[in-house]
């Protein structure tokens, strides 16, 4: 699941798309291109609309689907289900009904704020985060969504994965997004207030 930036200086329409691809691979031929199954792309549907109409086969399919394999020359029954969702970290948020980098608990996996944004923080789990996606259906309290950093809306991934489990990070998106400032920050505070001077000058007189 991906969308192209939505970095504002990008001229071009965010595009939504959805691709499958066996689970079971050798990993040598996952970056092949024919591994790839192309399911949706749009500019205009959001991607959880999209995502819903493809879980929804998925689903349907749950029974097993009838086919033939040729190696063994008999009918087989196929049943299948899905092993991880590969997204970038909006796609993520969007996964986990969670609010995006700018929000105070900014990680879809777990509790980490802008105070301790170095740390892994207390590690989300999805039935908590159910609880509270269902208080926030009922009453959309400002100051819940705020302690949580989740919005309420339709998303069919809770019906069959975990968002907060079977999404892996993808470290890259995670740099891109701050990741190094937040670094850099760290290594500040670390440091004496002299030194902090010293390091000052320093870039000054560059
Ligand atoms: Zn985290």
């Amino acid at each position: 699941m991906d969308d192209t930036s939505a970095n504002k200086s990008k001229k071009w329409k965010p595009l939504h798309c959805l691709q499958l691809q066996l689970a079971g691979l050798p990993t040598n031929l996952k970056q092949n291109p024919q591994s790839i199954k192309f399911v949706a792309a749009s500019t205009d549907v959001p991607i959880l609309e999209m995502a819903r109409a493809v879980i929804s086969d998925i689903k349907e399919s749950e029974r097993g689907v009838s086919t033939f394999d040729a190696k063994r020359g008999e009918k087989v029954t196929v049943i299948h289900c899905i092993a991880v969702c590969v997204c970038d970290f909006n796609m993520m948020a969007e996964a986990t009904n969670h609010m995006g980098a700018n929000t105070k608990k900014f990680c879809p996996r777990c509790y980490a704020d802008k105070e301790t944004c170095i740390s892994k923080g207390m590690v989300r789990q999805s039935e908590d985060t159910r609880r509270i996606l269902n208080h926030l259906s009922i009453n959309n309290s400002r100051e819940l969504r705020q302690a949580h950093g989740l919005k309420p809306s339709e998303n069919p991934f809770w019906d069959i994965i975990d968002p907060h489990r079977d999404i892996p990070v993808g470290i890259l998106h995670w740099l891109y997004l701050g990741l190094g400032k937040h670094i850099l920050k760290a290594c500040m505070l670390e440091l004496s207030e002299p030194k902090q001077e010293q390091l000052d000058v320093l870039i000054e007189s560059h």
